[in-house]
């Protein structure tokens, strides 16, 4: 039988959670549903210049907008807690003891003077190993523990064992990647002033939490064959390494700040839908079958799997995010759509009261609905199309560039006079779109000018722009009376 998986993400609190962390908590998320396994978040807060609780809050917040719920972690607890690594600093101490009476960690006591100076030399003379020069590896055990006892400071290292050689690890990404026997350091696990480094806590965390796969950015590849140490130093089990890629921007430079916004936040807050967000951010290195590009959250957390995970970097294109968030938009029921895009946007753009004394109607929202939702990419983008219906003759805005290329044109004058005729004879019970469309038919022909040319006029006419949603729906729900009255009014700005 295989082990159960125990995947974590864990994020330093030393900023907002970025894109490139946020990809990384999708993949460990999916990666756990994928397999029915256990997702635990923890937060690597051991550098506490840089760490705050603020940023914590902020990361904590971004998991929940991205909807990657956590089963052990902060909030929700768990049996291998606790899961931020200020609160685990004893357990790290009790683990670099174990190393040390096992003899499989030493303190060293070199001063930063004496590491540089042998560091100069081993430059100097070439040597093939450029790592600690294990000056303290050999002091017997009672003169050490008598020297930290007196309280001359120290440092522990790890002792890598003489034969170890090289060390070859199976990344799922990248394959088997070998790391030279020469490179292996006796490097710190704990520094002077008895914190512990990235490297131990990590692993004692992972060996503790029984975490199965360690999937992260390949920044940290080159960590590995020192975590490794650690592991067989604890004499735990190494779990498997999965390396995913850096994110580019498009002039193929690592995303940075220079490329826009990085952070989960500035996109919740630019209006991007959780759904399409996590959609964009798996296929960065990923994909289902490499040419699906609209995958639901229920199917990437069904059939995400390590193995269509590219060796290569992916590039963050903004523009093919935009096109997955309208697509979102646009797959929406119309139910859907109208309670979470066009009233929250209606009520923010402040066309409609939040609680209105009189409820607006369900049948006259739907088509609202109907017509708009097409014509949504951001949701902000609603209210915007929606603006003009929500008008009346005497407040609706009309563009300037429109009406001099729609309106303000010589024979516009009689295109609307015919218009307002056509449509003035329509009863009030017989103001739909198809009887609209019906009347205006037959205008173009009649007055020898194109059709385009035709509803242009009536279309600034009626919404004060060019690209409002298809006329005969859009002068519908706005009603017959207040439709003359816009072409009244539009009618002394035509020629
Ligand atoms: N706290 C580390 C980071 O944010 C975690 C690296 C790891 O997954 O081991 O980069």
């Amino acid at each position: 039988m295989t082990q159960p998986v125990r995947v974590r993400f864990a994020p330093s609190p030393t900023g907002k959670l970025h894109i490139g962390g946020a990809r990384t908590a999708i993949y460990n998320w999916a990666f756990a549903r994928a397999n029915h396994g256990t997702f635990i978040l923890r937060i690597d807060d051991t550098d506490p210049t840089r760490s705050t609780e603020e940023n914590t809050q902020v990361i904590l917040r971004a998991m929940r907008w991205l909807g990657l719920d956590w089963d052990e972690g902060p909030e929700v607890g768990g049996d291998f807690g606790p899961y931020a690594q200020t609160e685990r600093l004893a357990l790290y101490r009790e683990a670099a003891e174990r190393l040390l009476a096992e003899g499989k960690a030493y303190p060293c006591f070199c001063t930063p003077e004496q590491l540089a100076e042998d560091r100069a030399a081993a430059q100097a003379r070439k040597d093939p190993f450029q790592g600690y020069q294990r000056r303290c590896r050999n002091i017997p055990a009672d003169e050490a523990r008598a020297r930290m006892e007196a309280g001359e400071p120290y440092t522990i290292r790890i002792k890598v064992p003489e034969d170890r050689g090289d060390v070859v690890i199976d990344d799922a990404v990248h394959g088997e990647v070998t790391f030279a026997a020469k490179e292996l350091d006796d490097f710190v696990i704990f520094r002077s002033d008895g914190t512990p480094t990235y490297n131990f806590a990590t692993v004692v965390d992972d060996a503790a939490m029984g975490i199965t796969h360690v999937i992260r950015g390949d920044d940290h590849l080159s960590n590995t064959p020192r975590q490794v140490m650690v592991y067989e130093a604890l004499g735990a089990p190494v779990p498997v390494f999965a390396h995913i890629s850096m994110i580019l921007g498009a002039d193929g430079k690592k995303l940075s700040k220079r490329h826009g916004a990085t952070s989960v936040e500035e996109y919740r807050d630019a209006g991007y839908l959780s759904d399409a967000f996590v959609n964009y951010l798996a296929l960065l290195g990923w994909s289902l079958d490499g040419e699906t590009t609209i995958i639901p959250r229920d199917v990437l957390a069904r059939e995400f799997s390590l193995e269509r995970i590219s060796k290569n970097p992916a590039t963050f294109d903004p523009k093919k995010l935009d096109w997955v968030n309208a697509e979102y938009i646009n797959r929406m029921d119309n139910a859907t759509f109208t309670q979470e895009i066009l009233l929250p946007q209606l009520v923010e753009a402040g066309l409609l009261d939040p609680e209105p004394a009189v409820s607006i109607d369900e049948e006259w929202t739907d088509r609202l609905a109907e017509i708009v939702r097409p014509r949504t990419k951001m949701p902000a983008d609603a209210a915007q199309v929606a603006a003009p219906i929500f008008a009346t003759a005497e407040t609706l805005v009309y563009d300037e560039k429109a009406v001099s290329k729609g309106l303000a044109k010589e024979g516009m004058g009689a295109v609307l006079d015919r218009a307002r005729e056509a449509l003035g004879s329509l009863a009030e019970d017989a103001w739909t779109a198809e009887a609209i469309d019906a009347a205006l038919e037959p205008l173009p022909e009649a007055l020898d000018l194109k059709k385009r040319v035709v509803f242009q006029a009536v279309r600034v006419a009626i919404c004060g722009n060019l690209v409002s949603p298809p006329l005969g729906e859009t002068m519908a729900l706005i009603g017959r009376a207040d439709c003359l009255a816009r072409i009244d009014r539009a009618r002394t700005m035509a020629l």
